[in-house]
């Protein structure tokens, strides 16, 4: 696992400035949320950790290595996405192979990650179905099957659950948790979910309008909120 060291990061899309000196410290093995309204940066923040945005000043650190300039495939991290899109005409094995294959990893090791998150994400009665043939829970779990298999030193969450009803929310906020703390692999999770921020984190980030407002631990937010803004945002229901 590895540690992330978000210091003094800027972004400009040309002269519109979203995310104004952010600095987080994320331990390894931490599960840190980005939590904030829509539109404050939070996308932005964490698609440059995983080095899908530019830095436009500042620097991002992943374990002992600055990767400002490094491409995604070489930061040893992997992103989970609202739209997860799986590939429609492969089956769910072949889904979380796909990114172990295109990395022309060894075909034992491929069969054995995937045997392994298959088991730690209880996927192994739908191996041979397609993704059109799951529920919407079964597809979240293939998706975060295929960020598994590449033993990642960072996970990173983009609203994963947003597409999903409430109850099926509510149960995969739980085995989200009961997966990092079996890999206990460094993880970054954004949300504009109050309840899920407060339920899931380690520490919390608030942010608005591209600032980070209060970072804590979820009890501190609610106890000791440094103002108005985040005591309206965690005090309220979602
Ligand atoms: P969040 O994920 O918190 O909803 P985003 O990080 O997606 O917020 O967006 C932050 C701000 O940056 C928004 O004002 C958004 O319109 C802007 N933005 C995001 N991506 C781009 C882009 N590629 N080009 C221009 N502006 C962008
Ligand atoms: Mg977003």
């Amino acid at each position: 696992m590895a540690q992330v060291a978000i210091s003094n990061v800027a972004k400009a899309f040309g002269t519109v400035k979203v995310l104004h000196d952010v600095s987080v410290d994320i331990a390894d093995g931490q599960f840190v949320v980005l939590v904030g309204p829509s539109g404050c940066g939070k996308s932005t923040l964490l698609r440059m950790v995983a080095g899908l945005e530019t830095v436009s000043g500042g620097t991002i650190a992943i374990g002992d290595r600055v990767v400002n300039h490094l491409p995604p495939a070489k930061r040893d991290i992997a992103m989970v996405f609202q739209n997860y899109a799986l590939y429609p005409h492969k089956t769910v094995e072949q889904n979380m192979a796909f990114a172990l294959k295109l990395r022309k990893t060894d075909p034992a090791v491929v069969k054995e990650r995937v045997k392994r998150a298959a088991d730690i994400l209880d996927l192994n009665p739908y191996l041979k179905r397609y993704p059109r043939q799951l529920s919407g829970g079964q597809r979240q779990r293939v998706a975060m099957g295929r960020a598994i298999v590449r033993n990642p030193q960072v996970f990173l969450f983009d609203e994963p659950l947003s597409n999903l009803d409430a109850k099926l929310r509510v149960q995969m906020r739980t085995e989200i948790k009961e997966l990092h703390q079996r890999l206990k692999t460094t993880t970054i999770y954004v949300t504009h979910d109050q309840i899920e921020a407060m339920t899931m984190a380690d520490k919390i980030v608030v942010m608005r309008d591209g600032r980070i407002e209060q970072i804590g631990a979820p009890l501190e937010l609610f106890d000791r909120p440094a103002n108005l803004f985040v005591a309206g945002f965690i005090g309220s229901p979602s």
